[in-house]
């Protein structure tokens, strides 16, 4: 399906219309950024792996019983998916502390949460993504209790299902985030699941394998992406 309109230039993809109404082509850019867009750089090749890392993680979720908006790949950093209507909220599962809580709450990096802790963020980087609850999303009305308590649901069954998937491959799920919208009145799991939004650690050394080596100038970002692609048999064309 061809592009034809630029709608949405992020930080790291732009979406596209297409001549179906319903379908959005997402490209995967190889910007990438940190600190809600102050620290800025193009890592070359990092869209194409995640386009299609994005496509792999979809695809598994999709057999494990998440409905996503992925419909295909079209080639290596571009893929169709349904247009949905976003919502402003991102989904947040901690497995161990790390990143903005440990600023928060003085928490400890590393430390093991037996039990998974669930955080909303409202999505707007001028505000720096505050942290929310869902009182504020029912107050201003950025979902109902309903469409809340499927996020909630669908985003501890992603994590359920990766956490399985990453750690049969040597790496801990420390933390991730996703976003949900509506399509002709489902929810869908959208966006991208990636290094870029996700924290991965090596099992036996901790290493990094995600976007903290670029928020931490630590280098080597697209090496570790493909290495965490490779990890769990994808193919990835470059
Ligand atoms: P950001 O908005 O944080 O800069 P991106 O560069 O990833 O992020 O831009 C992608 C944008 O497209 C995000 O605002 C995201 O919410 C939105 N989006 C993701 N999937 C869909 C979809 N299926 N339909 C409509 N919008 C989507
Ligand atoms: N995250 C993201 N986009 C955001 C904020 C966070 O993808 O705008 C991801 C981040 O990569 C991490 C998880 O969500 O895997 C938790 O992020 P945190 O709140 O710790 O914020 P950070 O300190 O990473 O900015």
């Amino acid at each position: 399906m061809k592009k034809i309109k630029e709608i949405t230039k992020g930080k790291a993809k732009s979406m596209f219309t297409t001549e179906n109404d319903d379908y959005l082509v997402m490209h995967f850019s190889d910007d990438t950024s940190a600190f809600d867009g102050k620290k800025k750089e193009a890592l070359l090749g990092k869209g194409a792996v995640n386009n299609q890392f994005n496509a792999f993680i979809m695809d598994h979720l999709e057999q494990n019983g998440v409905e996503t908006h992925l419909i295909e790949v079209i080639d290596a950093t571009d893929s169709l998916v349904y247009k949905l209507e976003m919502f402003p909220i991102e989904c947040v599962i901690r497995n161990r502390a790390s990143g903005s809580i440990c600023k928060r709450l003085g928490t400890e990096d590393g430390l093991i949460l037996e039990n998974p802790l669930f955080e909303f963020f409202l999505k707007d980087d001028d505000l720096g993504d505050p942290l929310i609850n869902d009182e504020h999303i029912i107050s201003f009305e950025w979902a109902d209790s309903n469409q809340i308590q499927e996020m909630k649901k669908q985003t501890y069954l992603v994590n359920e299902i990766l956490s399985k998937l990453f750690l049969d491959s040597g790496l801990i799920l420390v933390d991730f985030k996703v976003e949900f919208g509506v399509y002709k009145d489902k929810i869908l799991l959208a966006d991208e699941f990636t290094p870029d939004g996700c924290r991965l650690w090596d099992v036996n050394t901790l290493k990094k394998m995600d976007k903290d080596r670029f928020r931490q100038g630590l280098g080597d970002v697209v090496e570790s992406y493909h290495q965490v692609a490779e990890r769990l048999g994808m193919n990835i064309e470059t």
